[in-house]
């Protein structure tokens, strides 16, 4: 069964969070707050999928409520829409300029209410949906190209502050042509699969990322790693590949399927390009297969 979408409740009024729990208990996972710092902490530890949120409430009202979800990378896009008695037009177009997707007065007709939060949370679902699909190659399920820059970018500014080693990992399927030929283009793509779950499997840390780089070369970003750490990464591939022994008898090497991969890693500086840590990788790449694939190549020289 598909898990139910969390809603939660902020609303100093019992009477009002019991009436709203009635109607959406069936359909949702309820949490509830009757203040917005307790609101603020269920949402942190539950990230639910929309908020109601009322706006008159002792304390911190729900302005100051929406205003600390918007601040919070990890809440500022969860939907919100308010409840409140107040009718005034300014309270509401207030509601809307400071985020809120949605407003129902009280008093609410709870038919309504459940459909307009069911709309919002399936817009919500779409929204996601694209998201996820403007980021993920659809094939592998890895990130894209296209996050991948925009990750590399953000994380070597993020370093260029920190002065911490940024290591970048590309990666090459060895005689995939041959591959392709041997098998057909469909075991081909199931092959591209398989090496993208050891991919995934050897980035242990929640900073890393895999992406597909291009049609069989992949690319791990390692944020505050130095050599070290990256060419252990890039062994782990290379063993677990050993290990699995995807078979591939046209290969030159070994009669299953291996990688070549480049190794760099950096200190990031402002006055040089993001893209020059690929490029640096990209040559070691070539290297690798210049030396007879199935192997690794690093920088010569340490940063
Ligand atoms: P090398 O060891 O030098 O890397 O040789 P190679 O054959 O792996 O490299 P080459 O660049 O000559 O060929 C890459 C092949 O990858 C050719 C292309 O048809 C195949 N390929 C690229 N994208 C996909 C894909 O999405 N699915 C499948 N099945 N094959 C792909
Ligand atoms: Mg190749
Ligand atoms: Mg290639």
């Amino acid at each position: 069964m598909l898990k139910k979408e969390k809603v939660l409740i902020i609303d100093d009024s019992k009477l009002n969070i019991q009436l709203l729990n009635s109607i959406l208990e069936d359909e949702y996972e309820v949490y509830f707050a009757t203040n917005g710092r307790k609101g603020l902490e269920i949402a942190e530890l539950n990230l639910p999928d929309i908020v109601l949120l009322d706006v008159v409430m002792p304390d911190m009202d729900g302005f100051e409520v929406i205003g600390e979800f918007k601040k919070n990378s990890e809440l500022k896009d969860i939907p919100i829409i308010f409840i409140t008695s107040l009718g005034a037009d300014e309270d509401e177009q207030k509601g809307f300029e400071s985020g809120a997707v949605d407003y129902i007065s009280k008093p609410f007709r709870p038919e309504i209410a459940k459909v307009r939060i069911r709309n919002h949370l399936l817009l919500k679902r779409q929204r996601d949906l694209l998201f996820s699909m403007a980021i993920h190659d659809q094939l592998t399920n890895l990130f894209n190209r296209r996050y991948l820059y925009e990750f590399l970018e953000k994380e070597w500014f993020r370093s260029v502050r920190s002065q911490k080693a940024l290591s970048v990992i590309l990666a090459d399927i060895d005689f995939f042509k041959k591959y392709n030929d041997t098998y057909g283009h469909q075991m081909g793509d199931q092959c591209l699969v398989r090496v993208a779950s050891v991919l995934r499997q050897s980035i242990k840390r929640p900073m890393d990322i895999a992406a597909r780089y291009g049609g069989e070369e992949f690319i791990l970003v390692l944020p505050e790693t130095g050599m070290p750490g990256a060419e252990h990464t890039g062994q782990s591939i290379i063993k677990k590949l050993h290990e699995i022994k995807i078979p591939h008898e046209a290969s030159d090497i070994l009669p299953y399927v291996t990688m070549s991969m480049g190794i760099t890693t950096m200190v990031p500086r402002r006055d040089v390009s993001f893209e020059e840590i690929v490029k640096k990788a990209d040559n070691n790449l070539y290297r690798a297969k210049e030396k007879g694939r199935n192997c690794l190549v690093k920088d010569d020289l340490p940063f």
